[in-house]
């Protein structure tokens, strides 16, 4: 009984003092928690936990503050009250919303209008995957028809998201360059941006490595060994220099794409297919979209550095001609077999068999 008595003055005492904190501190404090928070529920559940704090939770600056795990709702919990939180972000200025709306719009919830406008705004204050994903819509003509694809501007829009950093854009202005695709050939220039984005994947991953305590890192490395084991490869561009290191982690999006089609979630489109690349999840949005391996015909790609990433990844060692897997049984090997050369399905429908 006195127990519990002391229990009750002690919150009490220490729910007094949380009134007396002044605003501007508390908001200061969910700032910090709304830009550095694991995942979405870390910075929710304190929004439940008192009216004052969700009143203060919902301050515009703490909601645009909140940082790409804040806003990495996963596909299966995907709701209206999802929804509508990412629209207060979006509305507080928070540019990494209006990138996740957006893709969430255009890709899951064929709202091709509103998406790509939210995907815009967030490219224009400079957001790199904003950037890179605007590059791949009109790569692809995505939301439209063939005819609305604009490679020079897939091009330039690749080239300001690889100016910032943007390590998927770097590869594929790369390989935009080596086969002149939407720009002058130049192929050393081509290299010379693919030798800089395998530089800054293996820098990222180093990093990421380092930054681990000691028992994630050897459980990252049984992983990676396992995984090495598994897939007979080591991971992405890196093996053409003799360097092979884990993928690097895909943008909360990316994964909430893959989940959303994958999990039944969401419904892709009569004879519409996702990205082979297993980090990518960007789906078809018009029959024959995305160009696909002419070896094998049955793996397609949104964009050439899916295709690589892909290759190296995984479908180096699956990828083999048709007829050689039927010969074979389905036990072929493989082999290069020209190396997965993808090609644009819209012109050579009559080469691929279906
Ligand atoms: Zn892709
Ligand atoms: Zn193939």
């Amino acid at each position: 009984m006195l127990q519990r008595k002391k229990q009750r003055t002690s919150r009490k005492i220490s729910s007094d003092l949380f009134d007396g904190l002044p605003e501007d501190l508390v908001v200061s404090i969910l700032c910090k928690l709304a830009s550095s928070a694991s995942c979405p529920s870390d910075f929710i559940n304190v929004l439940l936990t008192c009216k004052r704090l969700n009143r203060l939770g919902l301050h515009p600056l703490v909601l645009s503050k909140a940082g790409p795990k804040a806003l990495a709702v996963k596909a299966r919990n995907w709701s209206d009250s999802a929804h509508r939180f990412l629209k207060h972000c979006v509305n507080a200025g928070n540019i990494e919303a209006c990138y996740t709306l957006g893709m969430i719009r255009f890709y899951c919830l064929q709202n091709r209008g509103s998406g790509a406008s939210l995907i815009a705004k967030a490219a224009i204050k400079t957001h790199a995957p904003a950037l890179y994903s605007l590059a791949v819509i009109q790569f692809n003509g995505s939301g439209g028809s063939k005819n609305d694809k604009d490679l020079r501007a897939g091009v330039a829009l690749c080239a300001r998201a690889a100016l910032l950093g943007h390590v998927d854009a770097l590869r594929e202005l790369g390989h935009c360059l080596q086969d002149g695709y939407g720009v002058r050939r130049n192929i050393t220039e081509g290299r010379r941006l693919l030798v800089q984005a395998n530089a800054r994947e293996l820098a990222w991953s180093l990093n990421s490595f380092v930054k681990r305590r000691p028992q994630q890192q050897h459980q990252r490395r049984v992983n990676y060994q396992h995984y090495t084991c598994m897939t007979g490869s080591g991971c992405p561009l890196l093996s053409d220099f003799g360097c092979n290191v884990p993928a690097t982690e895909g943008h909360p999006v990316n994964v909430f794409l893959k989940e959303w089609f994958e999990s039944g979630v969401g419904e892709l489109g009569q004879g519409l297919r996702l990205c082979s690349h297993k980090g990518c999840g960007r789906p078809e949005t018009r029959a024959h979209e995305f160009r696909r391996c002419s070896v094998c015909g049955m793996v397609n790609y949104c964009s050439r550095g899916c295709q690589a990433l892909d290759w190296k990844l995984r479908h180096k060692v699956e990828c083999g001609p048709m007829e050689r897997w039927m010969q074979e049984g389905g036990n072929g090997d493989g082999g290069d077999g020209g190396a997965g050369v993808v090609e644009e399905v819209g012109d050579a429908e009559n080469l691929v068999i279906e």
